[in-house]
């Protein structure tokens, strides 16, 4: 349970003053739906209104304020002029100018002959100084109140700067007092604020400085939120590790079998990882592995010869896929190369029902199948499995922390590997896989052509044509991707449709498209025309993104390649390269392109290297985005910032390794307070973990 010191805190934010439904929804698009969500929405700059020059010399297109007095009103005659308010002080004249004002509201805030505080913009039109809606009109009173530093938020279109910060104040004035969690030597030495006064210092900056990374109060918030974020992950390990695994060495006669029928031999990266996971499996710890490599390294096959060292043993493997196209795909590659022996397989996806999906689960519940494949549908409740050895998650990056945690507990004590593609540089890999071993598979397999990278403007997509035209002549296949972004779906995805449109003039049946709205029938028959060769280019949205095997196409064209994440162009461009034939990938993107964006583009045309590629975009654009959606998987920290706090994560991980060996169970005083610190920052699976562990 939460401590009560904390609710004021979890309250909605409509129990905020003056919060009603409406701006409470705004809030909670903007920052999320209780008070402490707030406190994480950062002021992005400051506004000093302290500054009250002689209007003569007042600074134009920057905020002032001045102390004036009221001398004659010159209301609008039509609704195209605006109203305007004549004022005066020694240093000069300030005219102040409203468009389709409220009279009888302009009136009473500036009485004539009346003395004002005004504070706003200053700006210069027709040699008359001017200030366009005033941000405060107040009397001499209100001075303290107005001539202050005041911070700015990112907004939401219909909130304004002045209820989001009346609403943050309210926070601030019932900020509960909570024990210090920080490790007292680090606390002393950094010279931190305590939490309280940090989260106010933070949203009260009195200059730039207070604004960057490295200030005091920023960086105290962002070791909480990145301990919070290591321990999670460090609870969930020791409470996973506690649970009995099976010890699995299976006797290899399966695998034999399989290595025989293979066309390669496996990489040396390839046979490293094997030793690792079946060191791991015959451990009688779970494990819980991560196989980290670039698309194409080859993962599937190691994860195949994992699940039949279970499967040797007398125990069910499973292998779960993000998506129901590369479900089938794994499924139809062990079929292939399951030809000939003893071995039952399976698919579940959601499209197994009724009649069909009761045979399956009995025949798991009655260990008739030794390896099922399939997407999400493999771990609904009512999916029993007789002996779980091992359970396979490919490309982990669509799945989160939590996601991982429901499985493991299905397959209670069962060993689990995880694959990714994304190449995670190494300080975000601590942030999303703290609680796991990990392996990389850093080599290729031989004999793959590297891909030629070029990028040219969308203006240019007639020549474009042309040269598909002799790649569909010469037998090659193409993707053409659009993006799909979640906020712009509909028009995105017209976008899509006028693609296919135009290719599909020039090239007739020889174009498909593909996209996350059709029904699923629809999209297993494009996907196998194109498999077959019928489609040569291929429209898609980034459904394909993932996994997906085909070795035919051997040129990628990514539409509006600046609105990708570069890992996932990255992926996308992993698509290609495949077969004997040498590949291409080409980014277009839209006019205009600023300058961080065509540096985004210019590394994928300098590289291969996923790592490479990852490290660069983290340079770039920092970890927020770094892939480009919040599907990522990885967290999203709301104040602590990889790029510039890469430093405190590593302190974060000894402090909690050191702290978790003397109070496993945050049973002490700093325990007890650390346990604060995960519900601040929502962590509550972390607890769960504690209380069962
Ligand atoms: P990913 O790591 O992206 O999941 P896959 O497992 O799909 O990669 O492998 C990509 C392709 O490489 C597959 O067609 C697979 O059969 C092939 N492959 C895997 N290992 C080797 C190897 N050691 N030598 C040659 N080809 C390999
Ligand atoms: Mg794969």
């Amino acid at each position: 349970m939460r401590p009560n010191s904390l609710n004021t805190l979890f309250r909605p934010v409509t129990a905020l003053p003056g919060v009603g439904p409406r701006i409470g929804n705004l809030l909670e698009k903007l920052t999320g739906p209780n008070v402490v969500d707030l406190l994480w929405h950062l002021p992005s700059g400051l506004i000093d209104r302290r500054r009250m020059p002689k209007l003569m010399e007042a600074p134009v297109g920057e905020v002032s304020t001045f102390i004036v007095r009221v001398e004659s009103h010159y209301p609008s005659r039509n609704k195209r002029q605006p109203y305007k308010v004549i004022c005066s002080n020694d240093t000069g004249r300030l005219t102040l100018v409203f468009f389709r004002a409220r009279k009888d509201f302009i009136y009473a805030s500036l009485p004539t002959g009346s003395t004002k505080i005004i504070s706003g913009k200053i700006e210069k039109f027709d040699g008359e100084l001017q200030i366009a809606h005033p941000d405060y009109i107040g009397d001499l009173e209100d001075a303290d109140s107005i001539l202050r530093v005041e911070p700015i938020y990112p907004m939401t279109s219909g909130l304004s700067l002045k209820v989001f910060g009346k609403s943050v104040g309210n926070v601030l004035n019932t900020l509960p007092i909570l024990e210090e969690w920080l490790d007292l030597t680090l606390f002393r030495t950094e010279n931190w604020p305590s939490w309280d006064s940090a989260v106010k210092a933070i949203h009260s900056p009195q200059s730039e400085n207070d604004l960057d990374a490295c200030a005091p109060a920023r960086r105290r918030l962002a070791y909480d939120e990145l301990l919070a974020n290591q321990l999670t992950l460090a609870l969930i390990r020791q409470a996973a590790q506690k649970q009995a695994g099976h010890p699995i060495a299976g006797d290899g006669r399966l695998r034999e079998k399989i290595m025989t029928g293979l066309s390669f031999s496996l990489t040396d990266s390839q046979n490293e990882a094997l030793t690792e996971i079946e060191s791991d499996m015959a451990s009688e710890y779970r494990m819980l592995r991560l196989l980290q490599g670039d698309v194409g390294s080859g993962k599937t096959i190691v994860s195949i010869i994992a699940m039949l060292n279970a499967v040797e043993s007398g125990l069910q493997a499973v292998l779960m896929a993000p998506t129901e196209i590369l479900a089938r795909q794994h499924y139809s590659t062990l079929l292939k190369l399951a030809k000939g022996i003893e071995l039952r397989i399976t698919l579940l996806t959601g499209r197994e029902k009724g009649k069909v999906r009761q045979a399956i689960l009995n025949d798991l519940k009655s260990a008739r199948i030794n390896i099922i494949v399939g997407t999400h549908a493999l771990f609904q409740e009512d999916v029993i499995y007789a002996d779980l050895g091992i359970v396979i998650i490919d490309e982990q990056h669509r799945f989160g922390v939590h996601q991982r945690l429901a499985l493991t507990e299905k397959g209670k004590g069962c060993d689990m590997l995880v694959m990714t593609a994304t190449p995670i540089p190494r300080t975000l890999m601590l942030t999303a896989y703290g609680d796991m071993d990990i392996t990389q598979l850093r080599e290729k397999p031989a004999g793959r052509k590297a891909i030629t990278t070029r990028v040219v403007s969308v203006d240019r997509v007639a020549r474009v044509v042309d040269r598909i035209q002799d790649n569909i002549n010469k037998g090659n296949q193409i993707f053409w991707i659009c993006p799909i972004i979640e906020e712009l779906q509909s028009q995105d995805l017209a976008a899509a449709k006028y693609r296919f449109d135009y290719l599909k003039k020039i090239f007739r049946e020889h174009v498909g498209l593909i996209h996350g709205r059709m029904t699923k029938n629809e999209k297993d028959s494009v996907m196998s025309d194109f498999n077959k060769g019928k489609i040569k280019v291929l429209v898609a949205t980034t459904i394909i993104e993932v996994g997906i095997d085909i070795s035919n196409a051997t040129i990628m064209i990514v539409e509006q390649a600046e609105r990708f994440g570069l890992s996932q162009l990255h992926q996308l461009r992993g698509r290609v390269g495949r077969s004997k034939q040498p590949s291409s990938c080409l980014l277009m993107y839209k006019k205009p392109i600023n300058g961080i964006a065509r540096k985004r583009l210019e590394v994928m045309r300098s590289t291969n290297d996923g790592f490479v590629i990852a490290e660069e975009d983290l340079k770039l654009r920092g970890s927020g985005e770094l892939l480009g959606t919040r599907q990522s998987g990885l967290p999203i920290f709301r104040v602590a910032n990889i790029r510039d706090h890469a430093d405190l994560l590593s302190t974060a991980h000894k402090d909690v390794d050191m702290f978790l060996k003397k109070d496993p169970g945050l049973k002490t005083k700093r325990g007890l307070a650390l346990r604060n610190l995960l519900y601040l920052f929502e962590r509550e699976i972390a607890m769960q973990n504690l209380k069962s562990g």
